[in-house]
């Protein structure tokens, strides 16, 4: 899998940038980020950037208006390793964090729904069986799971209100040699389309994960419609109905909010990486919209106000791959703390839903259209925004890191 990866050689990456040639700097990357990768994550990216621009961009935009995730693309995703991409061994790519960032970052360019894809089966499943599995569940699910052959969900959220997780009601209780799984689960992406879905119930041990495999009697997983975000991703409800599982299902190695808690930790840092991608794609477009279209008799691009605004997006996209950059080489060192990624993930969801409606707004009508990028990376932004901690929750995180004081 690695070895996909860094096999392919340098692809174009920046292909689709504007194609003016005077620029001293890239304009999607003012301060040269790019120069502080190691070559295993230049080329980490160029990969991915080449699979977006051939593959994703060119179904993206039908997907979306057709409430379809392109189920086909999993075969290409796992044999360029970008499943588990964290994990040594087991099939995995082994990259560091750094990577596995920029993986999401170049995803979210195409559609943050892809992104939610990989996030969720490598750092919402994968992670927890790798971190908190027995070995049986580790040779069972991860190679497979690496290889695209299986997909998985992570079960966390309830109707009743996601950002108190505490308040969970869906509960398992012993039976025999058996445990017997009642509730339900709200907002699940990959739900309907996941071969297991990774369960957190709460228990008399405390809570536990769960391995809950399709087709088992009780469970069903029906998908959300009329959504207006994440048309590309399949988000669905769970429910159990008295789900028989047996022992060797639990998650052995956690009995608390650790663990789903330590999973989202890890998602929202990938998190915080994507939506650079997202805010790339909209000012990639509005530089040359802004370029062609001629009002009172000069381009939009010689405009000031267009100016301060296409400088405002440079600013805030900078500002963000900055940020992310150094909580990579936080995490990757071992030193990442999860006030740093509730920071990083306000930061960067807000820097790019707002990129996204200005650009919406700088198109005029076109901009309501889903010819044009932004509608759509706007509307998916709402989700980012709201899921793995809202915005409010993420301010009140580092509030309590200034104050001392849980003002939840
Ligand atoms: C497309 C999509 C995909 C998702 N995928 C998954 C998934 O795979 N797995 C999963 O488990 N969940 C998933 N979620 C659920 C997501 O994590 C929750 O929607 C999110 O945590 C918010 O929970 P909620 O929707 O119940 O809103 P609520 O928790 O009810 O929040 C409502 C409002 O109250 C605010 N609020 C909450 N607490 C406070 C407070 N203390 N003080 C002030 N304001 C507060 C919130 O910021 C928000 O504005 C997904 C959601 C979406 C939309």
């Amino acid at each position: 899998m690695v070895e996909s990866v860094k096999k392919s050689g340098p692809g174009p990456g920046q292909e689709a940038r504007p194609a003016r040639t005077d620029r001293a700097l890239d304009p999607l990357d003012l301060f040269d980020v790019r120069s502080e990768l190691s070559e295993d994550e230049a080329l980490v990216q160029d990969t991915v950037a080449r699979f977006v621009d051939d593959q994703v961009l060119p179904v993206i935009r039908e997907c979306f208006e057709q409430h379809r995730f392109p189920q086909e693309l999993i075969p290409e995703i796992a044999a360029l390793g970008l499943f588990g991409s964290s994990i040594e061994g087991y099939g995995c790519a082994g990259l560091n964090s750094v990577a596995y960032g920029l993986i999401c970052q170049e995803l979210e360019r195409g559609d943050s729904g892809l992104r939610s894809f990989v996030s969720v089966q490598s750092s919402l499943v994968m992670y927890p069986i790798h971190e908190f599995g027995s070995d049986a569940q580790k040779d069972r699910w991860l190679p497979a799971m690496a290889r695209g052959e299986a997909i998985g969900c992570f079960g966390l959220t309830e109707a009743h209100g996601g950002s108190d997780p505490a308040s969970m009601k869906t509960h398992a209780r012993r039976q025999g040699g058996d445990w017997v799984l009642n509730g339900s689960k709200m907002w699940i992406t990959n739900g309907t389309i996941a071969d297991v879905a990774v369960v957190w119930a709460r228990t008399d041990e405390g809570i536990r994960g769960f391995l809950v495999e399709r087709g088992m009697p009780g469970f069903s997983a029906p998908e959300i419609e009329n959504k207006m975000s994440l048309r590309a991703s399949v988000t669905s409800a769970l429910f159990f109905d008295n789900v028989r599982l047996p022992e060797s299902s639990v998650l052995p190695g956690v009995s608390s909010l650790r663990g789903p808690l330590s999973c989202l930790s890890q998602a929202r840092y990938g998190i915080s990486w994507g939506p650079i991608g997202s805010a790339q794609a909209c000012l990639q477009e509005m530089l040359a919209y802004t370029e062609t279209r001629v009002l009172f008799g000069s381009p939009l691009s010689h405009k000031q106000l267009i100016q301060v605004r296409l400088a405002d997006m440079a600013r805030r996209i900078t500002a963000a791959q900055l940020l992310s950059l150094r909580l990579g080489r936080l995490k990757d060192a071992g030193r990442l703390h999860p006030t740093q990624v509730s920071l990083a993930k306000w930061n960067n969801v807000r820097m790019a839903l707002d990129i996204a409606r200005d650009c919406r707004d700088m198109l005029g009508g076109s901009g309501i259209s889903a010819e044009y990028v932004p509608v759509r990376h706007m509307l998916n932004l709402e989700s980012v925004i709201t899921y793995e901690g809202t915005e409010s929750v993420h301010q009140l995180v580092v509030g309590k890191e200034l104050t001392g004081v849980s003002a939840f």
